[in-house]
């Protein structure tokens, strides 16, 4: 039995995609961000197929704890930090590195001497998650008292507008950290993966970029493959019913398209359950024997509804493409539903059936 819909990962893509990284960034060590179950790509898989990274990056403990549990060595680091000494002492016994951005955490450190390393992380910008400059120097100088934490300490911030080309605001982020990080000495981490294809000055010890290691694009206006990415992820499903429809049917829930003449209909197994955003009703396209295809209607829980007047050939059984090859990027599905394709794979349910494999079969 073949399940649909699939997710087929292809975990050499994910290799060169680290390459990648490596490549622009030679200098640096690459902190491979797997966070959201990599993305909803499978955080067991992919950490195996990046075993070489220089460290993971997860947002949670509860997403770091489960990393060790599978028993990966690598250095994690928790991006979202911890919320109580309780929680601290977790990240002591499982040995992982938290982000510090709440004065409370750097009091909580005191009493946990043996955390494998701590990312301090500064306010460039971003107004999210950071501590003020000042704050830090302080507390830098305060944690420099502390044997226990001597030679593991880093800055981190994250920018905000990487995506966005020649965005002076870049910039700006990437001067207050760079004159805190001459003051402190310390290593500094911040490109994400934008900033690691387009600001070369904010690479420093170590990148942290996420979404280009799945070889997507993080810009609007560019995939993957324009960047020499290759993606990781084929969505497919497969065609389950054939309708002939008349002038004036409506489809599906609201009957939000009503057919002009008579056309054959294809009904796809795939729908918001999945994770296949409600927001590509009526505007998302599918690809069927070479043939790309517009949704129509709503997209229901476990369906779409596609019109086949592209590809009168199509029938019953056929394999459909909902993303994942150049003619039809996850980028391009996103900008149809008004997101970013970074929601688009994250998302994904459980009950799409991961496939892994090595390139492309
Ligand atoms: C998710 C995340 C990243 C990775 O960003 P990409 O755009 O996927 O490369 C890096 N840093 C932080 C703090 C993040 O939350």
């Amino acid at each position: 039995m073949s399940l649909y819909p699939r997710a087929v990962i292809d975990l050499d893509a994910v290799q060169h995609n680290l390459a990648c990284v490596r490549r622009l960034a030679p200098q640096s060590k690459v902190m491979s961000v797997i966070k959201a179950d990599a993305y909803g790509h499978g955080a067991k898989a992919i950490a195996q197929a990046l075993a070489d990274t220089d460290a993971f990056a997860v947002a949670r403990l509860s997403e770091g704890i489960a990393l060790r549990d599978l028993g990966f060595q690598q250095a994690i680091v928790l991006l979202e930090g911890v919320h109580s000494l309780a929680e601290m002492q977790l990240a002591v016994q499982y040995q992982l590195a938290p982000v510090v951005h709440q004065s409370a955490h750097i009091d909580w450190l005191e009493e946990c001497p043996s955390l494998p390393f701590i990312w301090l992380m500064l306010e460039t910008g971003m107004h999210r998650l950071g501590l003020p400059e000042a704050v830090i120097r302080e507390s830098v100088e305060q944690l420099k008292k502390q044997p226990a934490h001597v030679g593991k300490l880093g800055l981190m911030s994250h920018f905000a507008n990487s995506d966005l080309l020649g965005d002076s605001r870049n910039q700006s982020q990437l001067s207050v950290m760079t004159k805190l990080a001459a003051e402190t000495g310390l290593p500094v981490c911040m490109a994400n993966s934008a900033a690691v294809v387009s600001l070369p000055e904010s690479y420093a010890d170590w990148v942290r970029p996420g979404l280009m290691l799945y070889g997507i694009s993080p810009f609007a206006d560019k995939t993957g493959h324009d960047l020499g990415l290759k993606p990781a992820m084929q969505l497919t499903s497969i065609l389950i019913a054939i309708q002939m429809l008349k002038a004036g049917d409506e489809v599906g829930y609201g009957g939000e398209w009503t057919a002009t003449q008579s056309c054959r209909m294809g009904v796809i197994s795939i729908g918001y359950g999945d994770g296949f955003s409600r927001h590509l009703s009526n505007t998302g396209q599918v690809m069927i024997r070479g043939k790309m295809l517009p949704v129509i209607g709503r997209v229901s829980m476990d369906t779409i509804c596609v019109l086949l007047d592209n590809c009168p050939d199509a029938q019953t059984g056929d394999e459909v493409l909902l993303w994942g090859t150049s003619q039809l990027t996850v980028e391009s599905q996103a900008l149809r539903a008004d997101t970013i394709p970074y929601e688009l794979t994250t998302v994904l349910a459980g009950r799409v059936d991961r496939e892994y494999q090595h390139g492309k079969s």
